[in-house]
């Protein structure tokens, strides 16, 4: 660290990404959540030579069509909707600006609410979840925080019904709940319905999962239109265009080519099923996922952290958090059927190969 760096960050541990190996031969990559599709045909359409001519232009800062489409498909006004460069910035955003009474979240969650909370100086309210990682929402009463929900959570793939999310918010009115939901469209329940009854409920979406554009950085959040205007005070006082033009073109289009985005939804949670199954018929341990990824480990005698090396071995990247909590899992992202084929016979030979050694 430099002697530059401002005292108050001289702290802060930041997220570590998931390993993007420049050099993908041989390897299977199940480790970052990514679609192992490619992104709509309509979005590679929408990305032709003339609109990257038009590069030298700085984006449309409103990002016009872009939230025309996301507030048509979820019939909501374009009002209720703020565009980023990624969830990841919403999140930021909502750290930043709308935690004056600090930020709530569970032990076992996306990692970056801790980070961000350390980034932006904001106190931290971890509420452990049960010992089957399931979320009991009376942990929250009585916390004036903002309250971070990731739904389905993740690393878990375990999904909450829209009902505890309503409990949430009528605890207290006053209280914001921001629900991430960067995994919704793989089966679990949306927020979206609340959004009619409940002021205080912020909805954050993204496009690098369900519709194969992580590279593009695209995200949205969805609300009441005070908040989302309180997030544009924050985006036109940190980076007005946000979203570049290809991104604003490409989430344009992959919004609106919801048959492409259905039927890659559909595969990944046909996989999901598939792999949760032969995963537990070899002894591990895996929380029903409502998400594209499945958590696996509590193996009567594999480590997720033998797991992790093992499959590593043999070409398969998955991802391990090696907090205590989660230590003797993996997080395995949900790739093509030939992938997850490949994962779970390496799975076997694990297990059977460990088994002949005892
Ligand atoms: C992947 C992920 C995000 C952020 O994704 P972006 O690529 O920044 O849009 C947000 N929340 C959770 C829980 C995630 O897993």
């Amino acid at each position: 660290m430099s002697r530059f760096m401002d005292n108050k960050l001289k702290a802060l541990e930041p997220y570590t990404p998931g390993e993007q190996p420049p050099d993908m031969d041989g390897l299977i990559k199940l480790n970052t959540n990514e679609s192992p599709f490619p992104p709509s045909p309509m979005v590679l359409a929408a990305l032709n030579r003339g609109e990257m001519e038009k590069l030298r232009l700085y984006s449309d800062p409103e990002c016009g069509p872009f939230i025309t489409a996301i507030a048509e498909s979820h019939g909501v006004g374009t009002e209720n909707v703020f565009p980023c460069n990624g969830s990841d910035e919403a999140l930021a955003f909502c750290f930043h600006g709308l935690c004056q009474n600090g930020a709530a979240y569970a032990d076992v969650t996306y990692g970056f609410y801790r980070v961000f909370a350390a980034m932006f100086g904001v106190e931290p309210h971890v509420v452990p979840l049960r010992e089957d990682f399931s979320l009991n929402t009376d942990d929250y009463s009585g916390l004036r925080a903002t309250v971070f929900i990731a739904n389905p959570n993740a690393p878990t793939g375990i999904a909450l019904p829209a009902g505890d999310i309503e409990r949430l918010l009528n605890m207290d009115r006053d209280r914001l709940v921001i629900v991430d939901e960067a995994y919704v469209e793989f089966g679990a329940e949306t927020a979206l319905p609340l959004l009619k009854r409940h002021e205080n409920l912020l909805i954050v979406r993204t496009f690098s999962k369900s519709r194969s554009l992580a590279g593009a950085r695209l995200g949205y959040a969805i609300g009441p239109a005070e908040i989302i205007a309180d997030l544009n005070t924050m985006k036109y006082s940190f980076n007005p265009y946000n979203v570049g033009r290809m991104g604003i073109l490409a989430g344009e289009a992959a919004m609106k080519d919801a048959k492409y985005f259905e039927v890659c939804c559909a595969a990944i949670m046909e996989n999901r099923e598939y792999t949760t199954r032969q995963l537990r018929g070899l002894g591990f341990t895996v929380p029903e996922s409502k998400a594209n990824f499945i958590f696996a480990g509590g193996h009567p005698w594999l480590t997720g952290g033998d797991f992790f090396r093992l499959l590593r071995e043999k070409g398969i990247l998955v991802r391990h958090f090696p907090a205590a909590r989660t230590e003797n899992y993996v997080r395995i992202t949900i790739g093509t059927q030939e992938q997850m084929h490949r994962l779970v016979n390496a799975a076997k030979e694990i297990v059977e190969g460990g088994l002949s050694h005892a």
